[in-house]
């Protein structure tokens, strides 16, 4: 069998051309990373829930009319998407204090903000993905600014509708990021939500206990990452009640 052309690896997914032109496979990884990739690990099992979990929260917003880059997923730890061009924003919506806006305003996290607040980083690594006002964004021309007014209506919806589903099962959505890429139907341009929404960029925490059930688990040593997104993927029905994560196969000797 011919093997794929690998287009892009990134800290968690692998991006491969897809069977068709204007299609991409991504590859979800079990590396986990976090403050710019300074520390790592390999977690067994992530790749598959995050799989699972992007795809339904995608299918679900394209359920309530928001365009994402998501066709189907193809296996275990394979999608099937639209290719499109990345606008290199990761647009972040906050609904309470917490990670990088309670450290920078010295607030308490869990604080609840007077409403969801958008904020923008520049997709850049090597940077540490700074914070930028959207003024940077039409200077520099990496959004127009009609792009800018649907960017932040679409983020928006996203957070109602994330909102929504997350509050249904008893979690709290604090914040989450997201990414948008282009995709032009002939002379059209659309944007398109992108990249992937699981509990790797959102943050999610127990209503009733305020545990955490998200990247944290692993930023901040708090337990095991596998059981906190297998809990989330339960709750949402994504996985049966019983499934616990896969452990590696034991030699039996
Ligand atoms: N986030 C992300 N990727 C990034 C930076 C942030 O997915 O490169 C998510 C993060 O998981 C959280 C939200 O965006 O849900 C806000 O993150 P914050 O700015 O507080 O940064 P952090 O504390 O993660 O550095």
């Amino acid at each position: 069998m011919a093997r794929r052309k690998k287009i892009y690896e990134g800290k968690a997914k692998i991006l491969y051309e897809g069977p068709e032109p204007g299609t991409i496979v991504q590859y979800f990884k079990d590396d986990a990373t976090a403050f710019n990739a300074e520390k790592k690990a390999v977690i067994e099992g992530k790749g598959v829930l995050n799989n699972r979990l992007s795809e339904f929260f995608m299918t679900g917003l394209q359920g309530v009319g928001i365009p994402t880059h998501f066709i189907r997923r193809l296996n275990m730890r394979e999608q099937l998407c639209r290719q499109v061009e990345i606008i290199p924003l990761e647009v972040i919506v906050r609904n309470y204090a917490a990670g990088s806006m309670a450290k920078r305003l010295g607030m308490e996290e869990g604080r609840q903000l007077p409403r969801p607040i958008v904020e923008f980083s520049y997709k850049n690594d090597a940077l540490g993905d700074p914070l930028v006002p959207e003024e940077y964004i039409a200077a520099f021309g990496w959004a127009s600014q009609q792009d800018m007014d649907d960017i932040v209506a679409i983020a928006l919806r996203v957070n109602d509708f994330m909102s929504g589903v997350m509050h249904g099962v008893g979690i709290k959505l604090i914040d989450f990021k997201i990414e948008l890429g282009r995709v032009w139907d002939n002379d059209f341009m659309r944007l398109v939500v992108a990249d992937e929404i699981s509990p790797d960029s959102c943050r999610l925490w127990d209503i009733e206990t305020g545990q955490k059930l998200d990247k944290d688990v692993f930023r901040q040593d708090l337990g095991n990452l596998t059981d906190a997104y297998t809990e989330v993927a339960r709750r949402l029905g994504v996985l049966p009640s019983n499934v616990t994560h896969a452990h590696k196969p034991t030699l039996i000797n």
